[in-house]
């Protein structure tokens, strides 16, 4: 990638200086006691030092990446940012062995960075689909074909087969997408979710199935398209946008992710979201898709103790 030529991804003083500018736009602000910018100085020092202020209201030093996904990581920023900018631009995502061959870490490492990108791309932002009385699609996906946890006892082999259950929202008119992990399709699973996340007002569109018959009545309109009798949709009542989210996501699954614990999942839900979510048809370009991540990466610690080390997962 032509971008790795600038500073920021293989300069550590450049990618600090990167990623303040993102994380604090206004000048440091204090992780400890919320102080601003007059009430701290910046440490002169030697590279272990690298990025350190000294809050002078609390007196305790920080750096950037305290509160952040990169706190405790002994992985250098600019190789951070070179993994944040491959996963923001890469279609399909971009497996563990990928970014372990790309930046030179450890598979481990690869695979621990990874999970974290994927929890700064999940999004904060809760607010209804639909909320323009425009139309909100929902359809639900099955993924892989997990033998890894198969019941307790269970001998491999025997042809238990598992599929994760996804069921995923898309609001055609701002083309922003949001998916979760479902335990079953019932309409007692699957009605609550939906009503949480659209606005009474919005259009819902599903297929025929069964299990949002009743949630339907509580909105706006209920297009339902009948797959059933071979029909794809009448004028915009269709699910054609979610279904094209879902072949992205699928693709991306199993060309990259194929062994994916469930446990894991809704990381990967929100991995493909935020980047169908931040495309370029929505008018977002591959560094402010990036730009974005860093913002999510506030706020978003993991340890090691969360996401538990599986190298089974790619
Ligand atoms: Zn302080």
């Amino acid at each position: 990638m032509s971008i790795f030529l600038e500073p920021q991804f293989h300069n550590e003083e450049a990618a600090y200086a990167f990623i303040e500018a993102r994380v604090w736009p206004d000048g440091p602000v204090c992780p400890h006691c919320g102080a601003t910018e007059k009430h701290i100085g910046k440490l002169k020092g030697n590279s272990t030092r690298m990025g350190t202020y000294k809050c002078y209201a609390c007196r305790k030093p920080f750096t950037v990446k305290v509160g952040t996904i990169f706190e405790s990581s002994h992985v250098k920023l600019h190789l951070w940012l070179q993994a944040i900018f491959l996963i923001a631009a890469s279609k399909k995502g971009i497996s563990a062995n990928q970014l372990h061959r790309t930046l030179g870490v450890t598979l481990k490492t690869a695979w621990f960075m990874g999970h974290r990108i994927r929890e700064a791309m999940r999004s904060a932002d809760l607010a209804p689909f639909g909320s323009d009385g425009g139309a909100v699609e929902a359809d639900e996906t099955f993924i892989g074909n997990d033998r890894s946890i198969k019941p307790k006892g269970q001998k491999k082999g025997r042809g238990y087969h598992h599929k994760h259950k996804v069921l995923s929202l898309v609001d055609r008119t701002t083309g922003q997408a949001r998916s979760m992990v479902i335990d079953d399709l019932k309409a007692d699973t699957i009605g609550p979710i939906v009503v949480a996340n659209l606005d009474e007002e919005a259009r819902l569109m599903t297929d025929e199935a069964a299990y949002y018959t009743l949630v339907g009545r509580r909105f706006a309109e209920h297009g339902v398209v009948h797959h059933n009798r071979g029909e794809y949709g009448r004028g915009d009542i269709h699910t054609n946008t979610i279904e094209g989210y879902f072949s992205i996501f699928k693709r991306g699954m199993k060309g990259v992710y194929q062994h994916c614990a469930e446990k894991h999942l809704h990381r990967y839900l929100a991995e493909f979201d935020f980047r169908y979510s931040h495309r370029i048809a929505n008018g977002v370009d591959d560094a402010q898709r990036a730009a974005k991540l860093i913002k999510g990466a506030v706020g978003k610690r993991l340890t090691y103790r969360t996401t538990d080390s599986q190298m089974s997962v790619s």
